[in-house]
């Protein structure tokens, strides 16, 4: 299957390419030309399929023109190596959660899915080593260097900026080894970010190195993300929970998803997944004090802001990339937006009051994310609904904020206490391109 740029103006890619490229040249992001309809019949009797065979069967629809059956296969099952549970939180209201692979936020199953098909390519063409460079300000570093933990020929560099992460995000790609090098920036966020992009864009080092980048834009790690709106689903329909009903010949239901949003590619991949005939009634996209998309629903403008700092830190995006994805996908059809999506945005006021009322309501524990997800179905289900929100990511990556919210002792689940008691290991820098060339070149 080709890939082509929303920008329409880079011509269409292979599967692989799109995958090493990252960005179309002409600055566009990459969409999957087809979205095939799945059958109503595996929607009907989804609840009663084995999960891989579930996400198999929707792996297949984008990859199986470019993936031989018996390798997808292994890079699912090797993906999916942990629960993905629904918990009822509430009378209508569920909780996805998706913290339970290796650093502890959703994250983790497009970092290893796509760590896995870019190590797919690599063999089948004998190529030289591929270099993945990849920027963080804490979340996404941790998700992909446990996600390229040991995949053969590939290197993965991760730039952080120093003393500004915290100790256990910090501890989560600084203690690995093998083939991720963490690299200690003395500098901000911006400062390493611009570090990677120089580097992409400096020719003696893209002749001396193959070098790619694993950020969230990529289409091997936007896609795989379709995967949890099919297995809340068919979970959810297990539990009879959800009422299906046909109209004009399409399938509806009485479901409505919420997804916390930062930068935007998850609650895209939840519309590819209504796109290929999922039968969800409406989404609705959570964000903190970071606004811009919840205007956008509201007026039609997209008016880009710089971010702005809150408890939901990986939500902290003025200019969500993935818009570029929803407004191809809805030729650019506000109304058509608004008839599947709402929004909500929360203060960090709200985000606490609503950690702490959901606790002692439902001894459920809501992360700042999973927090804004639960209260804008709290605020938003009509009678009828089911209502299902993403947790995003363990309320213990957040320790200490939680502890100041809930005024008790925040579990450490016992591999984020690994990462902890590991040794770090990094490698300091000036914020100096030059300083950074020269490192890179004698590898
Ligand atoms: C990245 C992230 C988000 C936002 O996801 P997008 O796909 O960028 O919208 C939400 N919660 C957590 C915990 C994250 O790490």
């Amino acid at each position: 299957m080709k890939y082509y740029s929303t920008n329409k103006k880079a011509p269409s890619v292979s599967l692989r390419e799109a995958i090493i490229k990252g960005l179309a040249p002409d600055g566009g992001l990459y969409m999957p030309e087809k979205i095939k309809l799945l059958v109503d019949d595996f929607f009907e009797n989804m609840d009663k399929m084995f999960l891989p065979e579930i996400v198999l069967t929707v792996a297949n629809a984008f990859f199986g023109e470019d993936v031989n059956a018996e390798s997808l296969e292994k890079i699912i099952y090797d993906t999916l190596s942990f629960k993905i549970p629904t918990v009822k939180v509430e009378n209508h209201i569920y909780s996805l959660e998706l913290f339970h692979g290796p650093t502890l936020a959703f994250k983790d199953v497009g970092a290893r899915f796509m760590a896995r098909l870019l190590e797919y390519f690599i063999h089948q063409e004998s190529d030289k080593d591929i270099n993945v460079l990849v920027a963080t300000s804490g979340d996404t570093g941790s998700a992909v260097a446990n996600g390229f933990l040991g995949v053969k020929g590939v290197h993965v560099y991760v730039l952080y900026p120093k003393g500004k992460v915290s100790k256990i995000q910090e501890s989560q790609f600084t203690t690995l080894g093998q083939n991720i090098t963490a690299m200690e920036i003395n500098g901000t966020f911006d400062d390493c970010q611009a570090l990677v992009k120089s580097a992409f864009m400096d020719q003696e080092l893209n002749e001396h190195m193959q070098l790619t980048s694993a950020n969230s834009i990529n289409v091997a790690r936007f896609l795989p993300q379709a995967f949890y709106y099919f297995l809340g689903y068919a979970r959810l329909k297990k539990k009879g929970l959800i009422q299906l009903n046909k109209q004009d010949g399409k399938l509806t239901s009485n479901l409505v998803v919420c997804v916390p949003s930062g930068n935007f590619g998850n609650i895209t991949a939840g519309l590819i997944s209504k796109r290929m005939g999922l039968p969800i009634k409406r989404f609705i996209a959570a964000n903190n004090a970071n606004d811009v998309f919840y205007k956008y629903l509201k007026t039609g403008k997209y008016t880009p802001k710089p971010s702005k700092q809150t408890l939901a830190n990986a939500m902290d995006v003025g200019d969500p990339s993935n818009f570029a994805r929803i407004i191809d996908l809805y030729e650019h059809s506000h109304e058509a937006i608004i008839q599947d999506v709402s929004g909500a945005s929360y203060t960090d006021g709200q985000i606490r009051e609503t950690i702490k009322d959901c606790y002692q309501r439902n001894g459920y524990l809501l992360d700042p994310h999973g927090s804004c997800g639960y209260r804008a179905l709290k605020e938003g289900l009509k009678p009828g609904e089911t209502g299902l929100f993403l947790e995003t990511a363990a309320p213990a990556k957040f320790k200490e904020k939680m502890d100041a919210i809930i005024g008790e002792d925040t579990d450490i689940p016992e591999r984020l206490a690994k990462f902890i008691q590991g040794k770090k290991q990094s490698i300091p820098m000036e914020k100096d391109f030059q300083v950074f060339k020269d490192f890179l070149m004698k590898r």
